[in-house]
């Protein structure tokens, strides 16, 4: 399958180039030609397969022109490895926890599935060295770093900005090692993010590097994430509540969100999306007035939400043909500040004793604001609230668990090499690679 630039000035390219760009020359953001529907009969069975099946379905719409069947059948099985449970919550209200990868958040599904297939590219092709860069706000960082460690012929640098992310998230990419090196940047996750583009569009960088992105941006990081959706679906009609179903989307960068899109544009039977943002509610204030306004983010304590200008808004206006009034009748928005996400998260654990994060508090409340009575509602629960434990607990007045998994974590020592903000600095060091 080919794939275009949203801003339609750069040539067409093929997944593997896509994936191993990250972003189109015109600086747009690469779509696929076609998206596939798939047919009736996936729908009407779907309760009966597994998230690795149901997976494999959806990956095979996507990437099966480029990758033969038993190579992406072992990519999406490999990256799979943990369930993705649906819990109720309410009567109507279902939380999807995306939080059992090894990082403890929802973006390892797209790490993993990008390190694997950009490894099989590299190996098919015998390419040098990709150089993979990523900016993050806490979430990113740790799974991509994760999901690639270790990946012959990829070197992954970590752009994250001082001071700005939980303990525990640094820990998770700056104690690595190997082929991961994290930058501290002395700014903000925008200051990271803008360093990241002006690199790929710096000409002596790129003739000098072979540089991509593993940030939502990059197609191979966001689409596997409409696996999710599929299987939310899948068990929302195990249980008997697949009409009408809202799924709301705790949102930064917009990559998780525009996944499920494409999903309903596959067929999947979603009636709505409901997009909650924390106070950086750039596309809330888009979606009231028509017109979208990126400003500098501003810090919460859903810090993997502090985006001032999603990138994927791109795509959610590419997919819509620009037209505001057909993205208002598929998406509609909220936005909570600091306290209204501590209340929501209190009240939940007092009354359902029910551990949110404070991203997760979002799409909670979204849906407990917004659901019709007809609707049954799933959030997606994007992180494990132990990787936020110092707001949580500020927040319940108890202590938090920490899972195995991050306390390994925890233990290690952090790396990283401080970097100003400047692109200068930024480049002389990638020169000097
Ligand atoms: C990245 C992240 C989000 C936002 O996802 P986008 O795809 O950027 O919209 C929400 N919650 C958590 C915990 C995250 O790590």
């Amino acid at each position: 399958m080919k794939y275009y630039s949203t801003n339609k000035q750069a040539s067409e390219a093929t997944l593997e180039e896509a994936v191993a760009k990250g972003l189109a020359a015109d600086k747009g953001l690469f779509m696929p030609y076609a998206i596939k529907p798939l047919p009736q009969e996936f729908y009407d069975s779907i309760d009966t397969l597994s998230f690795q099946e149901i997976a494999y379905r959806v990956a095979d719409a996507f990437f099966g022109e480029d990758v033969p069947a038993d190579t992406l059948k072992q990519i999406v099985y490999d990256t799979l490895s943990f369930d993705v449970p649906l819990v109720q919550m309410t009567e109507n209200i279902y939380s999807l926890e995306l939080f059992h990868g090894p990082t403890l958040a929802f973006k390892d599904v797209g790490g993993r599935f990008m390190a694997r297939l950009l490894g099989y590219f590299i190996k098919k092709e015998g390419k040098k060295r990709v150089n993979v860069l990523v900016a993050t706000s806490g979430d990113t960082g740790s799974a991509v770093a994760n999901g690639l460690l270790g990946v012959e012929g990829i070197h992954v640098y970590v752009l994250y900005p001082k001071g700005k992310v939980s303990e525990i998230q640094e820990k998770q990419f700056t104690t690595l090692g190997q082929n991961i090196t994290a930058l501290e940047i002395d700014g903000t996750f925008d200051d990271c993010q803008a360093l990241m583009k002006s690199a790929f569009m710096d000409k002596e960088l790129n003739e000098h590097l072979q540089l991509t992105s593993a940030n939502s941006i990059n197609v191979a990081r966001f689409l596997p994430q409409a696996f999710y959706y599929f299987y939310a679906y899948a068990q929302l009609k195990r249980a008997g509540k697949a009409d009408n179903a809202v799924i709301c989307v705790p949102s930064g960068n917009f990559g998780n969100i525009t996944a499920g899109l494409f999903g309903k544009r596959m067929g999947l039977p979603v009636k709505r999306f409901i997009a909650s943002n924390n106070r950086n509610d750039i596309f809330y204030q888009y979606l009231q007035t028509g017109v979208y306004t990126p400003r500098p983010s501003i810090a919460t304590i859903a810090n993997a939400m502090d985006v001032g200008d999603p990138s994927n808004f791109a795509r959610v206006l590419d997919l819509y043909g620009g037209s505001h009034e057909a993205i208002s009748a598929d998406i509609s928005g909220a936005t909570y500040n600091d306290e209204q996400i501590a209340e929501t998260m209190k009240e939940i654990w007092k009354n359902e004793h029910y551990l949110l994060d404070p991203h997760g508090a979002c799409g909670f409340r979204a849906l407990q604001e917004g659901l019709k009575p007809d609707e049954t509602g799933v959030f997606l629960e994007t992180a494990h609230p132990a990787k936020f434990k110092d707001t949580v607990e500020k927040i319940i007045g108890e202590a938090v668990e920490i899972p195995e998994k991050l306390q390994a974590f925890m233990r290690g020592e952090k790396k990283s090499l401080p970097m100003s903000k400047d692109f200068a600095d930024f480049k002389k060091y990638l020169m000097e690679i």
